[in-house]
């Protein structure tokens, strides 16, 4: 009986016994702001990567944004190019900057990034591309590689949804953009409530973005502790901001990590369960990566064929009805006031995101997602797409 059954949340996080642990004895030992639970995440993170890269971490990927577009340069009157298709952090970062996003349509499998549409945005002012690793699928490195060096751009990689993503063979944030930003935020594939790291290999990025999370001071508060130097001396270099993340949150990111991977193929086999098990609906399931690669499968998104018997809207309305939550990621930029208004975006110069945002619908993907809650879904799905 589906109505007697507690609702289903679109996402929930993953948190066990080791992360409370973890963050009790971070707590315990006294050291709360960034410390040694923090430089251990980096370490950790860079070593998980498996590539020569240095890892920093930030109190959120939207920090982390944006200390990688102030370090690379980016500045007023810059322009840089941004999917339409993703969470409005990536564009707004650009704009703390005093520079303009330039808002591109998307591919109508992946949701990523449209090259093409890229290259006829591409002005003498462009300076960099931001592509978004939608739902965990890689955008195709060589593709990027290629694009960037033609029109002489950086590359920052929102990796919101990619831990861990392999893409072209490359795990994303191992390759060789300038910097690549991962989030911790409570829905995404690892969490620490809130948090984020910026990954690059340019030592020179990885240190600006170090004195700029705190205060644009040259030595980290740590260091100032532990150094042989007298503990009341630094040196403000830069007017920065407030973006470090805490050592408890660091604590349960390094055991968030652990599991990564394992966390990674439980959402992995239950998209294929979905797969399996709605061939045949009037629903187009979403993209896979190759088979050499690695979907990280933080959201299963499915768009409602023509002929389906209900709208999105309605969809969502019976679902919930159903008990079963979801979510549609996302709302593209064109259609928010601010990005339309600004830009003077039109629904018609973005043909494919403008019919995938109507018919798309995002179904729950979380690693403690128990088998009976996935059979429920997919029970539910049938109900109303039947
Ligand atoms: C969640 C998300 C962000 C922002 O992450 P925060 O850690 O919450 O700042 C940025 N981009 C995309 C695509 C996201 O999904």
């Amino acid at each position: 009986m589906v109505a007697t059954e507690e609702f289903l949340p679109f996402a929930l996080p993953d948190i066990g016994d080791e992360e409370i642990a973890a963050v009790v004895a971070s707590m315990r030992s006294g050291w709360l702001t960034t410390g040694p639970s923090a430089a251990g995440f980096e370490r950790d993170f860079a070593e998980f990567l498996g590539g020569d890269v240095e890892a920093v971490c930030v109190n959120s990927a939207t920090a982390g944004l944006h200390l990688a577009l102030e370090a690379l340069g980016i500045g007023p009157g810059d322009e840089v190019i941004v999917p339409t298709w993703t969470f409005t952090a990536t564009a707004e970062v650009v704009r703390y900057l005093g520079a303009h996003p330039v808002i591109v349509d998307v591919d109508e499998f992946t949701f990523n990034i449209d090259l093409d549409a890229a290259k006829r945005a591409v002005t003498e002012r462009t300076r960099a591309i931001m592509p978004v690793h939608f739902a965990g699928l890689a955008v195709d490195p060589h593709a990027l590689r290629l694009f960037a060096a033609e029109h002489d751009l950086l590359v920052v990689e929102d990796a919101a949804h990619a831990l861990p993503s392999v893409g072209g063979g490359t795990m994303v944030g191992s390759g060789n953009s300038d910097a690549v930003v991962f989030s911790f935020y409570a829905t995404k594939t690892i969490t620490t409530g809130e948090g984020g790291m910026v990954v690059t290999r340019n030592r020179d990025v990885a240190e600006r973005v170090r004195t700029m999370r705190l205060h644009g001071i040259n030595r980290n508060v740590f260091d100032r502790y532990r150094s042989t130097k007298p503990s009341w001396h630094y040196e403000v270099v830069a007017p920065g901001f407030k973006y470090n993340l805490t050592d408890p949150a660091a604590a349960m990111g390094r055991v968030q990590l652990r599991r990564a991977r394992d966390m990674r193929d439980k959402r992995a086999a239950i998209a294929a369960r979905y797969d399996w098990a709605m061939r045949g609906l009037p629903l187009l399931l979403p993209a896979h990566a190759a088979e050499t690669d690695v979907h990280a499968w933080h959201l299963y998104v499915v768009q409602l064929d023509e002929d389906a018997p209900i709208g999105r809207d309605r969809a969502v309305e019976r679902l919930a009805d159903l008990g079963v939550g979801t979510s549609v990621h996302f709302i593209p930029l064109h259609q928010h006031p601010y990005w339309r208004e600004s830009y003077d975006l039109r629904d018609l110069d973005f043909p494919v995101a403008t019919r995938n945002f109507a018919r798309s619908l995002s179904l729950p993907v979380f690693s403690s997602m128990k088998d009976s809650q996935v059979d429920r879904v997919i029970d539910a799905v049938r109900r109303v797409f039947s």
